[in-house]
C-alpha cells in the first residue's frame, strides 16, 4: 500500500482505530512528530492545507447583475431614445455635414458597457483582497516535529502532524486524539449543533458511527471551547469533513457599507426626481408650443446629467484605499463597512494585557513566608539574582522558595527557548515569565515536568481565573524510610501521597481556598493573622501596577475525578505570591490623549485585579486616582438598569469575566454610544459581535475571537485602534467631501440644461457625449485626487459623527443644492452673454459655439471648485497647494484635457464643439473663477460668523 493511499482509506474509520493503529498507519510518533524531510514529502503528496475557493458566480451572473442598477438602466432608455431620433433624423437627411450618427447612442452604451466592465473587475478583485485579507488572518498551529514545539501556519500541516490545541483554537485539519484533558468542541460549522462536544481520546468507536458522534475524532472549523490536546493530524486540505462541504466555508463578509446602500437609495431619489422633471420641462414645452424632438433632446440631457456616473467607482476606490491605509498601520480590516464606521466610534473597552501594556512579563517580587524578595533580571533570560533588603540572597536558606518555584515551573504550559541568543517564549507570556523566575534559581521546567509527570489537570480559564495541575510523585513515598528519594524542594509538601496538586491564579481567590501555609519543611494552619498579611502585600504590590499570581499546593491520593474542580481546589497549602511587571506600551499614553481629544472615552476592561487595574490606568491617563473602579462581583450584582446608569462614569472594569463585557457593551449602546470593544478569548466572542466594532487581537487573540470580528490589531496594540478610527474618519470626510463636489455639479448641470429652453434660448447647451464626459472625466478625475486628501490638523480634535446620521446632514444637502444653483446661475448668466454674443450681427463664428462657452465654463468652474473644496475651513491660500498634490494634478490634467476637444480637430468633431477665440475663452475662465470666489468667500463669511462649515 502506497503511503499517498493510505490516509485516504482509512479516512472513514479513523475513530474505529486505536490511537497506536492510527500513529503506525501515518508513520509518525506522538512524542517527536515528523521530521523536516517527511514534512517536505508530504506536503508535495499531500499539496498545501488550503481548502479551494468555492465557485461564486459565474462571470455572466456578475455582469447580468450590474446592469440591475437602475442608474444603468435609465441610460440604456436614454441611449435607446436617442439612437431612435437619430435614426429619424438620418432618414429624414437633417444630420448636420460632417455629424455622425447615433454618436451619443453608442458613446452611453459604452459608458454603460464599462461601467459593467468595471464593476466586474472590482468585483473580483475585491474578492482577491478578500482573499488576500483572509490568508493574512490565517492561524498559526502549535505542533510537534523533530522532537520540540514549533508554530507552523495552518497551511503547512500534513497528515501524521502531532498539533497541540488548547481552548480558542479553531481546527486547522481533521485529527484523531492522542490524548486529552477536559476537551470541549463546538462542531457548529460542521454539525449545526450549538452545544459543545466532550471528546475523548480513549474510545474505539464502531466504523458506522455518524460523525456527530465520533468523540475520539476533532474536525476543521471546529472550535475547542475548553481544555487541551494533543492531535494525530489524519485529513488535510480538502480531504477534511469541511472540504468535503466547503460550500458552507464562512467567507471574509463582503455586504455593502451603509454608505453603498445609501448610495443605491440615492440613485433612485435621483432617477425618479429626473423622470418627473423631465415630465414637466418636456408637458411645460409642449403647453409653450415646443418643437417636441428639441423637448426630447433637453430630456434625455438631463437625464444623462443627472446620473453621478462617477461616484460609485470613486466611493469603492477609497474604501480600499483606506483599508489597505488601515493594514499598513496593523489593522486589519475583515468587514468592509467597519472602515466607515470606525469615525463614528465614541467608546474604546480595551483589555489592559497586551493592549495597553507589552505582554512582556518579568517577575519582580517574591513573597513567600514573610519575606518580599526582589528579583534582578530582564527580559526572559533565566539570569537573575533574589534579594532581600538589597543583598542577594541563595534561594537555599529560604525553603519555602524552591518550593513555590517548581510550583512555577510544572503549573505552566509555556516553554522557555533559546533562539539565536535570543530567550523567547511560546504561549502565555504570564507564564513564561515564571518558567523564566524558575530557571533564576536553577529550577528546570524540563526536569521538573520529567520528575513529576502531569496526570491531570484543571485548565486556566478567565472565569475561573486559576488553575491547577496534578502530577505524580516521581519515586512514591511509602514511608519515611523512603523520604531521600524525594527532591528536597519538594520533600517538606509530601507525607506518603502519591499526587501533588499545584494551584495558581488570582490571590485573592487561590488564597479563600487556603487552610494551611507552606513553611519551607513542613505547614501549619494559616492564621487570620497571615491572611491579612498576604492580602495587604497582594495590595501593595497590586498598587504599583504588578500583575500578581498566588500559588498554593494540595497532597493527594487519588487522581481528582474531572470536573470536580470546584471540590478538589479546597483545602490547599498556601505558598506564596509573585509580582510581574508589565510595563504599559510608550506610545499608549499619546494615544489615550488623541481619544480624549477627539471625543472618544476609552475604557480598560481587565480579568486582573483592581489595583493594578488603577495603577496602569492612571499611568496611562485612561482615569484619574479616585476614579471609581467597578469590580466584577459588584457587576454582577447589578441590574441592567443600574449598569447603565454607570457605564458613562466608570472607566475602569477589573476582575471581569467575559460574560460581563457583553453586558457592559449593551449598557454601553443603549445610552446611545458606538462601541468598540477587544477581545481574545473564546468567551469574548459574543461581546465581539455585539460591539459596533469588535477587535480582535492578532498575536494573542483566539481563532474564535477573530472569526467574530470586524477588525483585527496586527501588532495588539491600543494605539493602532486609535490609528485606524482616525483613518476612519479621513475616509468619512473624504467621501463626503467629494459626494459634496459631484452632486453639486450634476445639480448645476441639470438646472443649465433645463433653463436653456425655458429662457427661450433655441437648442440644448450639452450633448449627453459632453455630459458623460464632464461626471466621468472632469468630475471623476479631481474626485478620486480628492479621495486621497490628507486628514485635516482636526480631524482627532472633534467630536465623532454619529453613523446613524444621514450622510446630508449636517449641512451636506444644503451645501449641494446652494453650490449647485451658484453653479447654475453662472453658468446660466454666462450663458445668456455667449447666446447673445453668437448671435450678435456680424459674429464671424458658428452660431451654436455659446453651447461650447458653455461647456467649458461647467468644466472649468469645477476645476475652481475642487481646489476650494479641499478644506471645509482653510482658505486656499493658507493650505499648501502640494499637501495633495493629486488634486493639482488632476485639475491641470483636466484642464488640458478639456482644451484638447476644443482645439483638436478629431476630438473637436467627435465632441461636437466649436473652436473658440482667445476671448471667448478667456470670458469662460473669467465666469468659472467666480465659482472658487463664490466658496472661497463663504468659507470668509463662516469664518466671521464663528460658524463650523460642513
Ligand atoms: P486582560 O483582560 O486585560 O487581558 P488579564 O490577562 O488579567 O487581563 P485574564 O487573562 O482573564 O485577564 O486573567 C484573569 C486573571 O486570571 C489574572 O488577573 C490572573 O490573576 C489570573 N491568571 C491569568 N493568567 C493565568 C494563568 N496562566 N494561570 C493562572 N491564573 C492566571
Amino acid at each position: 500500500m502506497s503511503a499517498h493511499s493510505l490516509p485516504e482509506k482509512a479516512a472513514a474509520v479513523w475513530h474505529s482505530l486505536e490511537v497506536d493503529k492510527s500513529l503506525e498507519l501515518l508513520k509518525t510518533n506522538a512524542e517527536t512528530g515528523l521530521t523536516p524531510q517527511e514534512v517536505q514529502q508530504r506536503l508535495q503528496k499531500y499539496g498545501p492545507n488550503e481548502l479551494e475557493e468555492t465557485a461564486g458566480r459565474s462571470a455572466w451572473e456578475i455582469l447580468v447583475d450590474q446592469f440591475k442598477n437602475i442608474m444603468l438602466l435609465m441610460l440604456i432608455a436614454v441611449a435607446i431614445i436617442s439612437g431612435v431620433l437619430d435614426l429619424l433624423a438620418w432618414q429624414q437627411g437633417s444630420l448636420k455635414p460632417g455629424e455622425l450618427p447615433f454618436k451619443d447612442t453608442i458613446a452611453i452604451l459604452a459608458i454603460v458597457v464599462l461601467n459593467g466592465i468595471l464593476g466586474y473587475v472590482q468585483e473580483s478583485r475585491a474578492e482577491k483582497a478578500l482573499a488576500a485579507l483572509k490568508k493574512l488572518s490565517s492561524p498559526n498551529v502549535r505542533l510537534i516535529r523533530d522532537g520540540k514545539p514549533v508554530e507552523v501556519v495552518a497551511k503547512d500541516l500534513v497528515p501524521g502532524d502531532v498539533m497541540l490545541v488548547e481552548a480558542g483554537v479553531q481546527f486547522a485539519a481533521d485529527g484523531r486524539l492522542i490524548e486529552e484533558s477536559n476537551l470541549q468542541v463546538r462542531e457548529s460549522a460542521l454539525t449545526g449543533e450549538a452545544e459543545a462536544v466532550n471528546k475523548r481520546a480513549k474510545l474505539i468507536l464502531p466504523e458506522e458511527t455518524s460523525l456527530g458522534d465520533r468523540i475520539n475524532l476533532v474536525f476543521q472549523g471546529t472550535e475547542v471551547v475548553q481544555g487541551r490536546a494533543k492531535i494525530l493530524v489524519t485529513n488535510t486540505g480538502m480531504q477534511t469533513e469541511l472540504g468535503k462541504i466547503a460550500s458552507m466555508l464562512q467567507a471574509v463578509e463582503s455586504e455593502p457599507t451603509p454608505l453603498q446602500q445609501r448610495m443605491t437609495q440615492l440613485g433612485n431619489v435621483l432617477v425618479t426626481g429626473s423622470l418627473i422633471l423631465v415630465a414637466l420641462v418636456v408637458a411645460g414645452g409642449l403647453l409653450r408650443g415646443g418643437n417636441l424632438q428639441e423637448l426630447l433632446e433637453v430630456s434625455l440631457s438631463m437625464a444623462v446629467a443627472v446620473v453621478p456616473e462617477g461616484l460609485p467607482a470613486v466611493i469603492t476606490v477609497t474604501l480600499a484605499l483606506g483599508t489597505q491605509r488601515m493594514v499598513r498601520q496593523n489593522a486589519l480590516i475583515r468587514k468592509l463597512p467597519a472602515v466607515e464606521t470606525l469615525g463614528s466610534v465614541t467608546t474604546i473597552c480595551s483589555d489592559k494585557t497586551g493592549t495597553l501594556t507589552q505582554n512582556k512579563m518579568v517577575v519582580q517580587l517574591v513573597y513567600t513566608n514573610n519575606n518580599s524578595f526582589r528579583v534582578t533580571g530582564e527580559g526572559y533570560a533565566p539570569v537573575g539574582e533574589f534579594q532581600l533588603d538589597s543583598n542577594n540572597v541563595s534561594v537555599d536558606q529560604y525553603p519555602e522558595i524552591p518550593g513555590l518555584l517548581v510550583a512555577c515551573a510544572v503549573c505552566n504550559d509555556s516553554v522557555l527557548q533559546q533562539q539565536k541568543g535570543q530567550w523567547t517564549i511560546l504561549g502565555d507570556p504570564t507564564e513564561g515569565a515564571l518558567v523564566t523566575l524558575a530557571g533564576k534559581a536553577g529550577i528546570e521546567k524540563d526536569q521538573w515536568e520529567s520528575k513529576l509527570p502531569r496526570v491531570s489537570e484543571f485548565p486556566f480559564s478567565s472565569e475561573r481565573k486559576r488553575m491547577s495541575v496534578i502530577c505524580q510523585v516521581e519515586e512514591v513515598k511509602t514511608g519515611v524510610s523512603s523520604l531521600s528519594a524525594v527532591d528536597p524542594a519538594i520533600a517538606g509538601m509530601l507525607k506518603s501521597e502519591r499526587y501533588l496538586m499545584f494551584t495558581k491564579g488570582s490571590p485573592e481567590l487561590i488564597l479563600a481556598r487556603c487552610t494551611q501555609i507552606y513553611l519551607g519543611t513542613s505547614s501549619a494552619p494559616l492564621t487570620d493573622q497571615q491572611r491579612q498579611r498576604i492580602l495587604a502585600e497582594n495590595d501593595t504590590m497590586a498598587g504599583k501596577g504588578l500583575r500578581v499570581l498566588g500559588f498554593a499546593y494540595k497532597p493527594l491520593n487519588e487522581i481528582p475525578p474531572e470536573g470536580s474542580d470546584e471540590a478538589s481546589e479546597q483545602g490547599l497549602v498556601w505558598l506564596g505570591l509573585v509580582g510581574m511587571l508589565d510595563a504599559p506600551r510608550p506610545e499608549v499614553r499619546a494615544a489615550v490623549q488623541e481619544c480624549r481629544d477627539a471625543g472618544i472615552r476609552p475604557v480598560m476592561i481587565t480579568g486582573d485585579h483592581q489595583l493594578t487595574a488603577r495603577a496602569i490606568a492612571t499611568d496611562l491617563g485612561i482615569a484619574q486616582q479616585d476614579d471609581r473602579v467597578l469590580i466584577g462581583q459588584e457587576l454582577q450584582r447589578m441590574s441592567d438598569a443600574e449598569l447603565e446608569q454607570q457605564v458613562d462614569l466608570v472607566s475602569i472594569y477589573a476582575r471581569v469575566a467575559p460574560e460581563h463585557k457583553l453586558r457592559i457593551v449593551q449598557a454601553l449602546q443603549r445610552r446611545g454610544r458606538f462601541v468598540a470593544m477587544t477581545g481574545d478569548g473564546v468567551n469574548d466572542a459574543p461581546a465581539l459581535k455585539q460591539a459596533d466594532i469588535g477587535i480582535a487581537m492578532g498575536i494573542t487573540g483566539t481563532d474564535v475571537s477573530k472569526e467574530a470580528s470586524d477588525m483585527v490589531l496586527l501588532d495588539d496594540n491600543f494605539a493602532t485602534i486609535v490609528s485606524a478610527t482616525k483613518e476612519g474618519r479621513v475616509v468619512f470626510t473624504n467621501i463626503r467631501r467629494f459626494i459634496k463636489y459631484i452632486l453639486g455639479s450634476n445639480i448645476g448641470e441639470v438646472i443649465t440644461i433645463a433653463a436653456a429652453p425655458i429662457i427661450g434660448l433655441g437648442g440644448v447647451p450639452l450633448s449627453p457625449l459632453q455630459i458623460l464626459w464632464m461626471n466621468l472625466v472632469t468630475d471623476g478625475l479631481p474626485a478620486l485626487a480628492l479621495a486621497v486628501e490628507p486628514p485635516e490638523p482636526d480631524v482627532m480634535k472633534r467630536p465623532p459623527f454619529s453613523p446613524r446620521e444621514s450622510i446630508f446632514a449636517r449641512g451636506l444637502g444644503s451645501y449641494m443644492i446652494r453650490i449647485g444653483i451658484i453653479f447654475a446661475i453662472i453658468s446660466i448668466a454666462l450663458m445668456w452673454w455667449a447666446y447673445n454674443h453668437t448671435h450678435a450681427a456680424g459674429y464671424q463664428g458658428d452660431p451654436d459655439t455659446w453651447k461650447t462657452m458653455v461647456f467649458t465654463t461647467l468644466c472649468l468652474a469645477q476645476m475652481g471648485h475642487a481646489i476650494a473644496i479641499r478644506s471645509n475651513t482653510r482658505l486656499t491660500i493658507e493650505m499648501n497647494p502640494f499637501s495633495n498634490p493629486f488634486v493639482l494634478g488632476a485639475v491641470v490634467i483636466t484642464t488640458i484635457l478639456q482644451l484638447m476637444l476644443v482645439y483638436v480637430p478629431p476630438l473637436r468633431d467627435f465632441f461636437g464643439t466649436h473652436l473658440l477665440s482667445p476671448t471667448e475663452l478667456g470670458i469662460c475662465f473669467g465666469f468659472s473663477a467666480l465659482m472658487f470666489v463664490w466658496i472661497e468667500i463663504e468659507k470668509l463669511f463662516l469664518r466671521l460668523m464663528g460658524k463650523k462649515a460642513v
